[in-house]
């Protein structure tokens, strides 16, 4: 059986835990999409660009910010095009929004994504710009096959950041917290975040509030027990990243498909 999706998962946090933190917040937005979906991988495949492609180093480093586009930039612009041309091919791009949720508007990572990232892949996919590696798949896409394949680029893009998101993993969070030192401020602040979930959202900075104790040394684990329902119903950031992907008609038909 080929896979009804194929989701290459971009993250623009670097380490060993971002791919694997990414993934598992991705696949548990995914059940908010579709009651009962089945992930098994042959099913839906999500994936990371190959280890050492250059992509990555626009990504990582920030690159794919600057204007105009770095060579390493057009690199990626390419593969995320040649993945959205491809049957069942869909790009969940993390970026950090970089602003607390009532700031969103303001978010110069969000308006970069949209002219450099997006419109760049525009231009991909209209046979502008650099070709794609393998030039056989150049495209000659219509019009509005090109908007659907754009459609199929989608965003996860958290206020203030991955770790708003992750420190909603309370249970978990307070013991980590606590074993490096005995806050009695980040105890309250847990305990008001565990209330209601919206206040993390509005946190300036949260993997710096917590530097001298969780930063960012425990994503991955924070991540397996990511209350995502939750968060989901608190109606921040998540959710509005959660309503973009199930806005993706293709994207929602591909995870309802029953297994056959
Ligand atoms: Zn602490």
């Amino acid at each position: 059986m080929s896979a009804r999706a194929r989701i290459l998962a971009l993250t623009e946090d670097s380490g060993r835990q971002a791919q694997p933190t990414l993934q598992r917040i991705l696949r548990e937005a995914l059940k908010l999409l579709v009651v009962g979906v089945d992930l098994n991988p042959t099913r839906i495949r999500i994936e990371p660009l190959p280890e050492n492609d250059r992509a990555l180093h626009a990504i990582h480093a920030n690159q794919w910010k600057a204007h105009p586009p770095t060579r390493d930039t057009v690199i990626l612009l390419g593969a995320i095009a040649t993945r959205l041309m491809e049957p069942g091919g869909f790009v969940v791009f993390h970026f950090d929004t970089d602003r607390v949720w009532s700031k969103r508007e303001s978010s110069e990572n969000r308006q970069k994504f949209e002219a450099i990232i997006r419109n760049g892949v525009r231009r991909v996919l209209q046979g502008e710009g650099a070709p794609p590696v393998n030039p056989r798949t150049r495209p000659s896409l219509t019009a509005t096959q090109v908007e659907a394949a754009l459609n199929r680029l989608l965003i996860l893009s958290p206020c203030y950041s991955i770790e708003s998101w992750l420190y909603q993993a309370t249970n978990e969070l307070h013991p980590l917290c606590q074993g490096r030192h005995a806050s009695q401020e980040h105890e309250q602040l847990i305990a008001e975040w565990a209330i209601d979930r919206t206040r993390l959202d509005e946190v300036h900075q949260p993997k710096v509030m917590m530097e001298k104790c969780v930063a960012d040394h425990h994503n991955e684990t924070l991540a397996q027990s990511f209350p995502a329902e939750d968060v989901w119903l608190a109606e921040r950031s998540f959710h509005e990243s959660v309503e973009r992907l199930k806005a993706c008609t293709a994207l929602v038909e591909a995870l309802s498909h029953p297994a056959s």
